[in-house]
């Protein structure tokens, strides 16, 4: 039992109060993922749920493949799944499981029901066996086929095993009430047939146990203690314990549901993710605009911070649609701590220092980060040519623009003063390059006849080499794509913007740095596939800074 100063959530209060009434020793989760795409930030949240509780609790956490549905199943989004859950830091009770490893036990919990009359094979088909469920407001009605006797039943279902029939010509449903208020208990389907291969059981099945059937009487194999699921699992709950009641399987776990996530600008269903990978909306699962945990990880955010998402999101019996903003706060607090401080030019504007003899080539060294000296130092050159960013000058500027104007002094990050002499346009009037004077004494000090109002970033073009940016914004235009029915309708094409700067060349010689700041522009992680295919070091940007929109 934890302390109640603990406890984080209703399913801790359930927790302890079993543990208090010894109806449990040890408390056992699962996790049970169907393996037919990669796991989303959704997935995330029921992840920690379920192996933080039997981290606290000293119990253990399933990891168990609901591979009942061969048709979208690969051992592709297993490996996938692994990885991730890996990548956020837990460790799954031995190997993991799969409900195709229970395959037989589950045919021969069909046949009893079977012969206890409480299950019989219909050969309604699908379109039928819909119209003949009702609806909330009108009752269902019963099936010709529910009262075929036990023996021609256990013959069709037989039959069905040994593939005598086509994909939805018979299915096998419980009998129990068709004019139960409560739909799911309205005959459930609990085997269907599917003429295709398994990705582990190849072709030694035809039929498959709906998630319904399966999943309840995997959690008791197991030995699972508490079943958490999401809300739309609701009204199978009454189903969970038919099913297990009248199987006559004593021990067994009891399912609570909780909210599912729902996050601003995005979706979070495998089923559509993979609709905007289809239509080519996005690269892949991993593209760093996906909420996916892959994408995710490619995109620069970190185990930490999800992990810290997750808690703050809490779990409740409430849906909400959860502010991007909070994802976003998590992972900025996060790299805040552990990024490497560099500066970085995207949109490079060429500055001539003209009182600086060509040879000039002075050392400035700068910590790697502003609070912990022990993350070390860097060093940057001041020569005669520099980079700054092109929004860092304006010919013409209001009162508010603090950077470098015509008349406007600023000051180069670490290191002096600078004043516009000329510019030199192009023949579309583009500014080409600025020539400037530098004060030679402001190096860390400050004019006393005047104020500077203005710091910007710069990089030497000795110390500098190009590299890409890859800069996101959200997939979709609204906050409610999930929700909406026409979800395509509104895709943001403007999610990704590729632009081509500068970064110091020192950046690149210390290959241990994951997470880098580059100053007044955000935080940035290398996207190794990216580099490797652009021949250039490429960086995808994680999140602005604090107060900055993309
Ligand atoms: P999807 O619609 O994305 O395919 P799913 O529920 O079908 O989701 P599963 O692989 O069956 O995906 O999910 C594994 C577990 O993760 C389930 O227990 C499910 O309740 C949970 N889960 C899935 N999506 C969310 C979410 N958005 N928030 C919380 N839990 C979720
Ligand atoms: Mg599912």
């Amino acid at each position: 039992m934890i302390q109640i100063n603990q406890i984080k959530n209703f399913i801790y209060k359930i927790i302890n109060q079993d543990l208090k009434n010894k109806k449990y020793k040890k408390i056992h989760t699962r996790f049970p993922p169907e393996p037919n795409g990669f796991l989303h930030i959704g997935h995330a949240k029921s992840i920690c749920l379920n192996f933080e509780i039997a981290k606290i609790y000293h119990g253990k956490c399933n990891l168990r493949f609901d591979d009942t549905n061969p048709n979208h199943e690969s051992k592709i989004y297993v490996k996938a799944i692994k990885k991730d859950i890996k990548w956020i830091g837990y460790k799954w009770n031995k190997k993991s499981f799969y409900v195709s490893q229970y395959f037989k036990k589950l045919y021969k919990y069909a046949k009893i029901l079977i012969q206890k009359k409480l299950a019989y094979v219909d050969q309604l088909s699908k379109k039928e066996i819909k119209k003949y469920r009702g609806t909330l407001k009108k009752t269902g009605k019963n099936s010709p086929y529910r009262n075929q006797t036990v023996k021609e039943n256990l013959k069709l279902f037989k039959d069905m095993k040994n593939g005598k029939f086509k994909d939805g010509d018979l299915c096998l449903r419980a009998k129990i009430n068709m004019s139960s208020a409560n739909i799911v208990m309205r005959d459930p389907v609990l085997y269907r047939i599917k003429n295709i291969a398994h990705y582990r059981t190849k072709k030694k099945w035809c039929i498959y146990p709906t998630y319904d059937f399966s999943h309840c009487i995997s959690d008791s194999i197991e030995k699972i203690t508490h079943s958490l699921c999401s809300l739309e699992f609701l009204d199978n709950n009454q189903l969970y314990q038919w099913i297990l009641k009248n199987l006559n399987i004593k021990k067994h776990a009891k399912q609570y549901e909780f909210s599912r996530l729902n996050l601003e600008y995005t979706i979070l269903s495998k089923r559509k993710l993979k609709t905007l990978i289809k239509n080519k909306i996005v690269a892949g699962w991993d593209d760093p605009r996906m909420p996916t945990i892959s994408g995710l990880r490619v995109r620069g955010y970190t185990p930490e911070s999800i992990i810290n998402f997750c808690k703050k999101i809490g779990v409740s019996k409430k849906n909400h649609l959860i502010e991007f903003s909070l994802l976003e706060h998590c992972i900025r607090n996060h790299l805040n701590n552990i990024a490497y401080r560099f500066m970085a030019i995207i949109n490079p504007l060429k500055i001539i220092i003209t009182n600086l003899p060509d040879q000039h080539n002075e050392k400035i060294i700068v910590n790697n980060h502003p609070l912990y000296p022990n993350m070390g130092t860097h060093k940057i050159y001041f020569n005669k040519i520099i980079y700054i960013d092109k929004n860092d000058f304006q010919e013409k500027a209001n009162k508010k623009y603090r950077r470098l104007t015509m008349k406007q002094e600023v000051r180069l990050r670490y290191s002096y003063i600078i004043k516009v002499q000329k510019i030199k346009k192009d023949s579309f009037g583009h500014i080409k390059k600025i020539y400037c004077t530098y004060d030679k004494n402001t190096l860390n000090k400050n004019p006393t006849d005047r104020k500077i109002k203005g710091v910007i970033h710069w990089i030497s073009k000795k110390n500098s080499i190009s590299a890409k940016f890859r800069i996101f914004q959200h997939i979709f235009s609204i906050k409610n794509p999930d929700t909406t029915k026409n979800y395509l309708k509104y895709i943001n094409n403007k999610s990704i913007k590729i632009k081509n700067g500068l970064i110091e060349k020192n950046l690149i010689k210390n290959t241990d740095i994951k997470f880098f700041q580059f100053e007044r522009e955000g935080y940035f992680v290398i996207d190794k596939r990216e580099t490797i295919k652009n021949k250039k070091i490429t960086f995808n940007k994680t999140i602005s800074l604090k107060g900055k929109k993309y």
